[in-house]
């Protein structure tokens, strides 16, 4: 239970991160966790959060890092505003802003992120928090999402984040209906300050079907108009066909705090 460098397709979102609990309750079908954990433990179960969280290991880790001026992101095995958290998010932003250290949070429940805002606005620039957008209606997302906070919510939060001068950013990962996400990136252009774009992969042959370089060319075409910075991942970005993409656009780091 300590700050890291994540690597492969994770290192895309963050040089550091931190993973405390151990599963995630809001059941995305195509969450990529259990294939992960499952290598190590035939009986992982993902919806069963384990979280008797380590705060002193994490403080040692915190202040053994502190100085190091990179963003550590929060979380790549669970999500830190899950249903089962009990303010073990709280504690932990406490001691890494007491180590003034940057901080990213990805969450598809930012509703219940907004109980922490005194504590995030003391971060200053040092913070940014983050909502994976998936689908722009209740019934795909009950479906697809189903312990998650509903579209709608999620895009309310981030708004309400944005008014009191936190930084937003948007994660489109997976992209599983293409329309759906464009509708989105349209709906956060008014309010976000970022956002990262990527894919559906290895789903089910859903992602198969779909037309990769021409969500690139239409999603960058919003992102451009909008005049809202974004960076394209690796795995989408091999399907571009002719879309001019600046240095900055494809930097993995470039968005960081
Ligand atoms: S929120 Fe993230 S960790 Fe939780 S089930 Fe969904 S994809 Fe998995």
């Amino acid at each position: 239970m300590s700050i890291y460098e994540p690597t492969g397709r994770a290192r895309e979102y963050s040089p550091l991160a931190l993973n405390y609990f151990k599963g995630c309750d809001h059941g995305c079908l195509y969450c990529y966790v259990p294939n992960i954990l499952g290598r190590y433990d035939s009986k992982y179960n993902h919806s069963n959060v384990i979280n008797p969280v380590d705060f002193s290991k994490i403080e040692q880790s915190a202040k053994k890092m502190r100085g190091c001026e990179k963003q550590i992101l929060l979380s790549f095995t669970g999500d830190p505003y899950c249903n089962s958290e009990k303010g073990e998010t709280r504690k932990i932003l406490e001691i890494l802003n007491f180590y003034e250290h940057k901080v990213s949070v990805l969450t598809k429940n930012p509703k219940k992120a907004l109980r922490d805002l005194d504590l995030i606005k003391s971060f200053g620039n040092r913070f940014k928090i983050g909502s994976t957008l998936t689908f722009d209606n209740e019934k795909d997302s009950k479906e697809w999402e189903k312990g998650a906070s509903m579209p709608n919510q999620r895009l309310t939060a981030l708004k309400k984040f944005a008014e009191n001068n936190i930084i937003t950013w948007a994660s489109f990962e997976p992209v599983i209906i293409p329309k759906q996400s464009l509708n989105l990136l349209i709906e956060v252009s008014d309010f976000i300050d970022h956002v990262k774009i990527g894919k559906l992969n290895n789903y089910k042959g859903i992602d198969k079907q779909i037309d990769w370089s021409r969500f690139i060319f239409e999603s960058v075409k919003i992102c451009r108009e909008k005049n809202i910075k974004f960076y394209i991942k690796n795995d989408l970005v091999i399907h571009n066909k002719g879309v001019y993409l600046s240095g900055n656009e494809i930097n993995q780091d470039f968005l960081n705090l």
